[in-house]
């Protein structure tokens, strides 16, 4: 008998044919097995019995990089045939087979890299089937070396020979590499003379051993290393990057280095060890001589484990725990060509690592944290992208262009959606251009035109402004709408439910600053129910820099006399004040950020904030651990929805904070209290809309705390709660709820509004 079998998925560059060689040989089985536009095609001539197990041993030992979406199995008319070959690929102009994502080095290359006798010992490029570059090096589709920055290199004939046999790991391992034909490393540093190859390894460890910073070539950008346990070093790199506050991750050489410096559980263990090799953030040990100035005044440390051979080496021979940080300045987005980290890098480092295997797509490191024993990724990035997440509806091509901070795009066709990379902060000038060229490279990695564009309310973010520009028909999606959306869409759900959106501020329908809202939601739209009493934004955009001007107007609003903010300059106290009391220049926001904001203020934690998020994350910082009584609430219903009032909790938190108590019980107290708030305003929803699933998205679920109490306290109301993990909760996520949205509305014939081209 003979059949043909149809493979679906990641099942390209992924060493999927050599195992389906190797299977069917193991099995006496006939037949060819060929890549094609629609993943892996495969024809197996044999015994009956042979013929049915196959389909469940290519699921049982796919290799590690692959993941099958679909195995579908039909039947062939008998050839005869004898022995089993891989064909030429047959790959036209349709492009629906996977690009891979990077993968972190695999066990037998990194043995090989520290053996002495293989040909590959000390090589910083070696990779196989199993792991190495993808995405970052792709040029164009189908994915093969010809379209990758490979291409310069032609291989070797030790190599071809490995790229060639189906019986080695590297067959079409398309970044294969020896040191005879493959990539060179280069180190230039100035008053020294350029070292390459090994040499370039020892040059760059010394720098990093006295003291100094190496912009070193990654995946999928610049990074720049210094020895983090070097105060000086990291002081002075923070000095350079124009980065005072926000936290610098760290990699370790080895598993047992990271739990040296931070207390590492079993999930965090799998995380670092994953393939995708993300930052984990993880709980600090102290007095582990981490400098200081790594994660100033948080309780937590992001680590990683070396992903590529090159980091290996660095961290083999130099210092174990290395600062890798974005080759950045400031705001922009990560360094890729050479050109680029030579002019913006150089002033900021004592030497630069590069070399010729040119970096075509960024992509930054990963973010993921552990909440309730499951990972949630924070920023998604290198080892994750480009992996699709299915969608409900298929619809035609389009693409979500997402929110302004955080910004990622999406690209949804047939049923899935491709998130790009984390690609930053819109405003930034660089990061912008960015954006144009992901969106120029998602469709044709893609293989489609996008056909609409789904995009945010907000009319100042440069994302809904490209949208207005772009001629395509437009689907504008409510800011938390997505949020929610997006919740949906990674667990495969439509809706209805309960969402709830917490985040720093959104747009709302009619122009007004959301973001603590309790909505009842499905793909189609959504239903205000609930949100958190508005603060007034004395300054507008000054407010959410300086948190004590929120903390001002919560006391004002509570009917609070201002003795808790004393430490701020009477005059700009009394400005603040002015502005609040004739009410110009203070939009009012729902915003459960800028509640946090607010009582990071009111504890002293935080006053003004250098880098977005700040005023929360160092008040989760601080909450003392273990239960905690909220501070009194109220639900005040109106003809609108209900708001909840948290007058009371500023009044008892003011007056406990009088009374002595510290920052560590009041933000305890005060996460306790939202997730009570939550708690008590999904029962009164429940009532109103019988819906008994509640979503929980946006920014402020990045708190692990906030996070875990409220799925407890509706888990134990008998709630099922959804809650995000392989797509960020902030607005790295928006682009795939937009997407969400607009393909179901594309695909049920809804529409989209089409308004001709912005005047502007
Ligand atoms: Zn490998
Ligand atoms: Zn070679
Ligand atoms: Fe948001």
């Amino acid at each position: 008998m003979r059949r043909g079998i149809r493979v679906r998925g990641a099942v390209q560059g992924v060493g999927f044919r050599p195992t389906v060689f190797r299977l069917a040989r193991d099995a006496g089985l006939a037949g060819l097995v060929r890549n094609d536009d629609d993943g892996v095609w495969i024809e197996v001539e044999g015994a009956p019995e042979a013929l049915e197990a196959f389909p469940g041993l290519l699921r049982a030992r796919a290799p590690p990089l692959c993941r099958i979406d679909a195995v579908e199995v039909a039947p062939l008319a008998p050839l005869g045939e004898a022995g089993f070959r891989v064909a030429a690929s047959a790959t036209g102009l349709a492009a629906r087979a996977a690009i891979p994502s990077d993968a972190a080095t695999c066990d037998e290359c990194l043995r090989e890299l520290g053996d002495p006798g293989d040909r590959r010992h000390r090589y910083p490029f070696v990779n196989c089937t199993d792991c190495g570059p993808r995405y970052t090096i792709v040029r164009d589709v189908p994915y093969d070396r010809a379209r990758t920055t490979m291409d310069r290199f032609a291989l070797c004939p030790a190599c071809r020979a490995e790229y060639e046999d189906p019986g080695s790991r590297r067959f079409h391992a398309e970044p294969n590499a020896c040191p005879a034909c493959g990539p060179r490393l280069e180190l230039r540093a100035p008053g020294r003379p350029a070292a390459t190859g090994d040499a370039a390894v020892s040059a760059a460890v010394a720098v990093l051993r006295g003291g100094g910073v190496v912009a070193v070539k990654g995946l999928g950008g610049y990074l720049l290393a210094t020895d983090a346990r070097d105060e000086a070093a990291v002081a002075r790199l923070r000095v350079a990057k124009r980065r005072p506050h926000r936290p610098f991750a760290i990699m370790a050489r080895d598993l047992a280095e990271a739990r040296a410096v931070a207390e590492v559980d079993e999930a965090g263990a799998a995380l670092l060890a994953s393939r995708a090799r993300p930052i984990v953030l993880l709980p600090a040990r102290l007095g582990a001589g981490v400098a200081p100035s790594v994660a100033p005044g948080l309780p937590e440390l992001g680590l990683m484990l070396p992903p590529t051979p090159l980091h290996h080496l660095l961290l083999a021979d130099g210092p174990r725990l290395l600062v890798m940080t974005s080759g950045n300045v400031s705001e922009e987005p990560i360094a890729r060509s050479d050109a680029e980290a030579l002019e913006r890098l150089a002033p900021l480092a004592d030497a630069v690592l590069l070399h010729d295997r040119e970096i075509h797509a960024r992509a930054d490191d990963s973010v993921v944290r552990v909440v309730d024993g499951r990972p949630l990724i924070l920023r998604r990035a290198r080892g994750f992208v480009p992996e699709p997440v299915p969608l409900l509806d298929a619809a035609p091509p389009l693409l979500a262009v997402g929110a302004e901070l955080k910004a990622t795009v999406c690209l949804a066709r047939g049923g899935e959606a491709v998130l790009s990379p984390h690609l930053g902060d819109l405003s930034n000038v660089e990061t912008h251009r960015f954006f144009a060229e992901v969106i120029e490279r998602l469709p044709r990695l893609l293989g489609v035109r996008p056909e609409a564009v789904a995009h945010d309310l907000h009319p100042d973010y440069a994302s809904t402004r490209w949208a207005l520009a772009s001629g395509l028909p437009r689907v504008p999606v409510q800011h938390h709408h997505a949020h929610v959306a997006a919740c949906l869409a990674e667990h495969g759900r439509g809706g209805p439910v309960l969402g709830i959106a917490f985040d720093g501020t959104g747009c709302g329908p009619a122009g007004d600053l959301w973001g603590g809202e309790v909505l009842a939601v499905d793909l189609r739209g959504f239903r205000r129910l609930a949100w958190l009493r508005p603060i007034a934004l004395a300054g507008g955009e000054a407010a959410i820099r300086a948190p004590w001007r929120l903390a001002c107007a919560a006391l004002l609003d509570a009917g609070e006399p201002l003795d808790l903010l004393a430490r701020i300059p009477p005059p700009r106290l009394a400005a603040v004040c002015d502005l609040l009391a004739r009410g110009v220049a203070s939009p009012r926001a729902t915003g459960a950020g800028r509640w946090f904001d607010a009582v990071a203020a009111l504890c002293a934690v935080r006053d003004e904030i250098s880098y977005e998020g700040q005023a929360a994350v160092e008040l989760e910082g601080v909450a003392a651990p273990g239960e905690a009584a909220p501070y009194p609430f109220a639900l005040a219903p109106g003809r609108a929805g209900t708001e909840v009032d948290l007058r009371p909790m500023v009044r008892a938190l003011a007056a406990e904070l009088r009374g002595g108590a510290g920052a560590a019980s009041a933000s305890a107290r005060f996460h306790e209290t939202l997730a009570r708030a939550v708690g008590a305003a999904c029962g009164r929803a429940r009532e109103e809309t019988r819906l008994g699933t509640v979503a929980l998205s946006g920014g402020c679920f990045q708190n692990r705390r906030l996070s875990e109490r409220c799925a407890a306290l509706l888990a134990g109301a008998g709630f099922e709660v959804l809650r995000h993990g392989k797509v960020p909760p902030n607005d790295g996520g928006i682009a795939l709820g937009q997407a969400a949205i607009a393909a179901h509305r594309l695909a049920r014939g809804g529409g989209a509004a089409h308004v001709p081209r912005d005047p502007r």
